[in-house]
């Protein structure tokens, strides 16, 4: 029987319905999951870690670090991890898992649900109890299940507060799809020779999105401050003006400061390409670096990825942000 590290970090999955406010708050897990699924056992060995137990907005880069190292420590012990997380911030912590588990040789995957266990109705059992499953197949992924579909976790976006398909990869195929049957896709990566850990990040980034009619004066001030890169979520295919309100000279600025602009679209399918028109052209020489098909979450996290592995080393990073290096972009 595989052995998996079940590991909880919070969310509503484990909440319970606070009298009487009816808010809901974190209880104690360990407990729910054996009263509400008390044959998990005959899925696989499962033993039961809690990182943390927190309503995933409070996420910060310690809790990426701690969830890390708790699956570096435990790596050769198990045949795949599956992390009990909340949805809100889910795609930010599968993304950084991506880059700080690079050469994975099994499962880790993320899974959480818009209904608590303990409520009637609930998606988080049918949630744990297919993750668990994909947990014991040949999946060397950092995934996020949901509903009926696993999917890469970086390429990954919340598409629902509500629904229980919750999730979307719109430039990425999925990696399973669970029916009666679970059929897994060609597109899952190759298994790693061996595991490089890496959890440094940089926190000084900032992610806004472009509207028409935003000045540029209001981004000035990031030219003279401690943020050493941005994540600008443009139009289409990464356009920004270049007439009134031009964005070009603040590029320039930023640039030349030895910051780094990476441009994302708003268009979630698709990709950024600085090529196809004008503003692109002026945006590029300006400095700007085209995001390609990834997602505005997963290129912050590359970034203060990048940017905590390459402190020093702003071509470095400018040169790795445009490479593919955990499944996060199709091309590089
Ligand atoms: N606020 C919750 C969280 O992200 C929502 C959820 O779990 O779905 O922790």
């Amino acid at each position: 029987m595989k052995k998996i590290l079940l590991i909880h970090t919070g969310g509503t999955f484990g909440m319970m319905p606070l009298h009487p406010s009816q808010a809901l708050a974190p209880t104690d897990i360990a407990d729910l999951i054996l009263k509400y699924l008390p044959d998990i056992q005959t899925l696989a060995e499962i033993d039961f870690e809690i990182s943390f137990n927190i309503d995933s907005s409070n996420i910060q880069i310690e809790h990426w670090q701690k969830l890390g190292r708790l699956i570096r420590q435990n790596y050769q012990k198990y045949d795949g991890f599956v992390i009990i997380h909340g949805t809100d911030a889910m795609v930010y912590t599968a993304s950084a898992l991506s880059f700080m588990l690079q050469g994975l040789d099994k499962p880790v995957i993320l899974t959480g649900s818009q209904r608590p266990l303990a409520l009637i109705r609930s998606d988080a059992r049918s949630n744990l109890i297919s993750s668990i499953e994909l947990a014991t197949h040949p999946i060397p992924e950092v995934g996020i299940f949901f509903g009926t579909t696993l999917y890469r976790g970086n390429r990954t976006i919340k598409i629902s507060s509500t629904s229980y398909e919750a999730f979307a990869s719109p430039n990425a195929a999925v990696l399973a799809q669970v029916g009666l049957d679970i059929s897994l896709s060609k597109n899952i990566l190759e298994a790693g020779n061996s595991l490089q850990y890496q959890d440094s990040f940089d926190h000084q980034v900032i992610c806004f999105r472009f509207h028409p009619g935003l000045s540029p004066d209001y981004c000035q001030h990031f030219i003279n401050s401690p943020i050493r890169g941005i994540v600008l979520e443009a139009l289409g295919v990464g356009n920004l003006p270049i007439n009134e309100n031009s964005f070009i000279p603040w590029i320039e600025s930023m640039t030349d400061a030895g910051k780094i602009v990476i441009i994302t679209s708003q268009s979630p399918y698709g990709r950024v390409d600085l090529s196809l028109y004008e503003c692109g052209h002026q945006i590029k020489d300006a400095g700007g670096i085209p995001a390609s098909d990834m997602t505005t979450a997963c290129s912050l996290i590359k970034l203060m990825f990048l940017l905590g592995k390459f402190p020093s080393d702003i071509k470095m990073v400018r040169k790795e942000f445009q490479t593919a290096i955990a499944g996060e972009m199709s091309i590089s």
